[in-house]
């Protein structure tokens, strides 16, 4: 079956986390896979990112995984995947997994989740794409961080054109409806 929408997710590559963040990663490749959205992440078979990508495949989802070269070895590049890119860089990665995808998703993780949603936010801004990414906000873990654009907003350091660009649910079990909502704006955004 071909993918309705392909949808990005940034997320932790660690394991042992909180049940909590583990089922909802769960939760996320089962719902891709039962409203056939394509799932793409960044190939590892380890953390969130591994439960998720794992979950797609059980469900019959599709996935794509992205993988630096350098990093296969330490992320444990997830060897089940039909569709497993090679790339020479993190920002290399970031660059397809942004081409690949119609919106973006993120759940809990660290620096290097950080690191993919604000750089998908910032390119948002100055108009390389119109894709919004949404923080999946499991147990408020995004709240602090949600904050921040809190305050940049209030002291107005947020073109307001920047707003279209992040979103937050507080579940996953909203991420379809997100997905689809966002897939509506950023295809009007793209003929506007
Ligand atoms: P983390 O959230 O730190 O567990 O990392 C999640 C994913 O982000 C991992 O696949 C890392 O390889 C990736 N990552 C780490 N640092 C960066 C970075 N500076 N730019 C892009 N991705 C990164």
């Amino acid at each position: 079956m071909r993918p309705t929408m392909s949808i990005g997710l940034f997320c932790s590559a660690s394991d042992g986390l909180p049940a909590a963040y583990e089922t909802a990663a769960r939760d996320f490749g089962r719902l891709c896979a039962v409203h056939g959205f394509r799932l793409v992440y960044g190939g590892s078979g380890r953390g969130l990112m591994g439960l998720a990508a794992h979950a797609a495949l059980a469900g019959g989802g599709q996935v794509t995984g992205v993988m630096p070269r350098h990093l296969a070895g330490r992320e444990r590049a997830e060897t089940r995947l039909a569709d497993l890119r090679m790339v020479d860089s993190l920002a290399e990665r970031k660059q397809v997994m942004a081409d690949l995808s119609d919106v973006f998703f993120v759940l809990p993780g660290g620096v290097g989740t950080l690191d993919e949603a604000f750089e998908m936010v910032t390119w948002y801004d100055i108009g390389l794409h119109r894709k919004a990414t949404v923080f999946v906000d499991i147990d408020a873990f995004w709240t602090p961080v949600l904050g921040v654009f809190e305050h940049l907003d209030r002291q107005k350091m947020l073109r307001a054109h920047v707003r279209g660009g992040y979103d937050r649910i507080a579940t996953v079990d909203e991420m379809p409806a997100a997905a689809m909502r966002h897939r509506g704006t950023a295809a009007a955004e793209a003929v506007a």
